[in-house]
């Protein structure tokens, strides 16, 4: 057994003043009294619903539609506590002659809040935008298996989901938005096009035909009078 150095506080003397008795006892009242003229800042809930930040992190949305079923948030997840579930479908091909393709249906997505740590990793590592934040936080239960929420509960907190934040309008313009802006335009100019050689053709389709097919007013008067 190895002997405390002469150094060790155990072995010298206490070097600390002595306090004044009663000295503590001032000093909590002291405390109190500073406190007392405070603002509260005891949040009285659920009498007051909280002042939340718009990107709180709540509760996880699905959006279903975006999901590939790569399955990279339930591995990436540190608790485990996201379960997926899927098979596969064979979709026939888009042309005639092309090859039939396969992909992955959902048939359960579920989260259990119960032991998730709301870190944000699922949504931050998820490629297609499937999952997003919800500031929704008023969802405990009285039975914990209740906050296991499936797919259609996780779609019902997209709902809740507020809007992204406006682009700064110097800000270059996404290029997801520049291809759908330019595939619309060519669409348009597309079906422009279309509609103008179709009133070409009508035009002179009445220009060609036969004067004997067309009604003259002089004709039907001469008629009329006969
Ligand atoms: S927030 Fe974190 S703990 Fe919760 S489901 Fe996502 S990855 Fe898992
Ligand atoms: S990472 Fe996104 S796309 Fe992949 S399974 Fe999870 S939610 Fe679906």
């Amino acid at each position: 057994m190895s002997r405390p150095s002469p150094d060790h506080p155990s072995t010298t003397p206490s070097k600390r003043p002595r306090s004044i008795p009663g000295s503590g006892l001032a000093k909590g009242l002291a405390v109190t009294l500073r406190t007392m003229t405070r603002r509260s800042v005891t949040a009285q809930y659920p009498d007051v619903q909280p002042d939340l930040a718009p990107r709180t992190r709540g509760v996880i949305g699905l959006f279903e539609e975006n999901c590939t079923v790569c399955m990279l948030c339930a591995r990436e997840c540190p608790d485990w506590c996201i379960y997926i579930d899927s098979h596969k479908e064979t979709v026939p091909p888009a042309a005639p002659g092309g090859r039939e393709r396969s992909r992955n249906v959902l048939d359960r997505f579920a989260i259990d809040f119960a032991l998730c740590m709301y870190c944000g990793i699922c949504i931050e590592v998820c490629p297609f935008d499937a999952l997003f934040w919800s500031p929704e936080f008023e969802y405990a239960e009285t039975d914990i298996r209740e906050l296991t929420h499936e797919r259609d509960k996780l779609r019902e907190w997209m709902w809740t989901v507020p809007e992204p934040p406006a682009l700064d309008p110097a800000a270059e313009e996404p290029k997801e938005i520049a291809a759908a802006r330019k595939a619309a335009d060519k669409l348009a100019a597309q079906q422009a096009a279309e509609a103008e050689a179709e009133a070409e053709a009508e035009a002179e389709a009445e220009a060609e035909a036969p004067a004997g097919t067309q009604d003259t007013p002089d004709r039907d008067t001469k008629e009329e009078g006969t």
